[in-house]
This record gives structure tokens, sequence and C-alpha cells, in this order.
């Protein structure tokens, strides 16, 4: 069994409420279908439970939820091509086209965002055709991923913890851990900001590589092209 918190940050003052997850030709979700996780009568959100036999689907609700937040790892969304996660068919319905997921995040306590409900879309078509969208508009996937960042949801670590996850953390290494406490202090969009700009610094160094070469290149004729221009320069004059 697979238990989906409602509550998807720790810190009161980070907290974002996963509210709804539109789910259409994922695995074994063939028709659209909104999981919504409803506050309690008291306006608390606790704990919402998916109840099934073993092979009903359960787990392919917390996939779809990993998948929307831009998962890649074929591994982790227990499958082997992307299109794997496309609904199949059944004997009683054909197979889809596209799978679509969206995760609906209210966005209670972060002003700073300027988005009281954070829609996150991810769609794949079988000819591989694939897109993210944020409240409807087209982004990226590191669009994406620094969005959740900001948000304080990590795809790797405590947000979506699946089947055998409890016992890996138990079993950690302490690099595996710090990555962990690194996401409950809200340290991610940093990471993320300081990998974007050491990889656009890396670019830039690449980039003065092959001017550096280019120039080495050039100069040695630069001094008979200099003599060339002399020459019509002087013949102009004449
Ligand atoms: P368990 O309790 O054994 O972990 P579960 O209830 O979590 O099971 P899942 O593992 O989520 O079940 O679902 C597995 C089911 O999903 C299998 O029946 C599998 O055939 C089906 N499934 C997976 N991918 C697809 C797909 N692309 N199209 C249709 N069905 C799929």
């Amino acid at each position: 069994m697979v238990a989906l918190s409602g509550q998807s940050g720790y810190h009161s003052q980070r907290s974002m409420y996963l509210k709804r997850l539109d789910v259409q030709g994922f695995k074994t979700f063939a028709q659209k279908t909104s999981l919504v996780f409803v506050p309690d009568s008291a306006g608390r959100r606790g704990v919402t439970a998916i109840v099934g036999p073993n092979g009903s689907g359960k787990s392919n609700a917390a996939d779809a939820i990993r998948w929307v937040m831009g998962e890649q790892s074929l591994k982790l969304l227990r499958g082997k091509k992307s299109e794997d996660v496309i609904f199949s068919g059944s004997y009683k319905r054909a197979r889809s086209g596209f799978a679509e997921v969206t995760m609906v995040l209210e966005n209670d306590d972060k002003p700073d965002l300027q988005m009281t409900e954070v829609a996150i879309t991810r769609r794949l078509y079988r000819d591989g055709q694939s897109a993210y969208e944020v409240n409807r508009q087209s982004a990226r996937l590191q669009d994406v991923v620094m969005l959740l960042a900001q948000c304080g949801i990590g795809q790797r670590t405590y947000s979506v913890i699946g089947q055998g996850m409890v016992d890996h953390v138990l079993v950690a290494s302490p690099a595996e851990r710090k990555e962990f406490f690194d996401e409950a202090f809200g340290l991610r969009p940093f990471q993320l900001k300081r990998q974007a700009a050491l990889n656009k610094l890396d670019a830039s160094r690449e980039n003065a590589v092959q001017t550096e070469i280019l120039l080495r290149e050039i100069e040695p004729r630069l001094a008979s092209l200099e003599r060339q221009v002399k020459r019509l320069e002087q013949r102009e004059t004449m």
C-alpha cells in the first residue's frame, strides 16, 4: 500500500499543499482521473491513503507525482522506455496516444512566487514529443525543477518516498543523507543556481579556449595580410 501525504513540506513557513492530481493516459489511469486531496472538516490537511489489492495501480499514483515533477530515471518510474508510462491498452480499451499529468499545489504562504495556485503539467506522446507547462504556459524542465525547489519540493529526496526508500534512508551514506537535509533547509534553489552558473562558466571557458585556438591559427596570416593591405594602399595612392 502507498500512502500519499497531502502535505508536501515540513516547515510551516514553507508549506505548500498538494491539492489535486489530474492524471490521463498515464499507466493504469486510462481515462482522466482527478485525485483531490481535501482538508478535513477543521481545515487540516493530513494523510491520504490509497488502498487496493496488489498490482491494482496504487504505486502508479506515486509514479505520476514523480513523473510530473520531471523525473527522468526510467528505473525510478519502473519502466524500460519513456513511453512505458503511456496507458498501453486493455481488453476493454484501446491504448492512449499520450500521457498527461497535472499536479496542482496550493501556495498558502510564498507570496514571492506570486501564484496562489501552481499547476505543473507534463505530457508525453507516443512519437516522443513531450512538453512541460506551469499554469498552462509552456515551460522547460529546468523551470519546473527550479520552481519545485523554490517551493521546497525535491524530486529525489523526501517529497516522494516510495517502497523500500525508508530502509534506504536508514542505510544511506552520509552524502545521501546530506541531500535530505539540504532539501529540508531549502538549499536546493541555491544549489541549482550555483550549478547553472558553474555550467555557464564552463561554457565561457570552453569559448575562450576556442577563441585562443582561432587566434593562434589566424595570427601567422596576420603579418602577410597587413603587408598586402599596405601594398594595396600604396598602389591606390600612386
Ligand atoms: P503492489 O501493491 O504490488 O506494489 P500496486 O497496487 O502499487 O501494486 P502498481 O505497481 O502501481 O500496483 O501497478 C502495476 C500495474 O500497473 C500492473 O498491473 C501493470 O500492468 C500496470 N501498468 C503499468 N504500466 C502500464 C501502462 N503503461 N499501461 C497499462 N497498465 C500499466
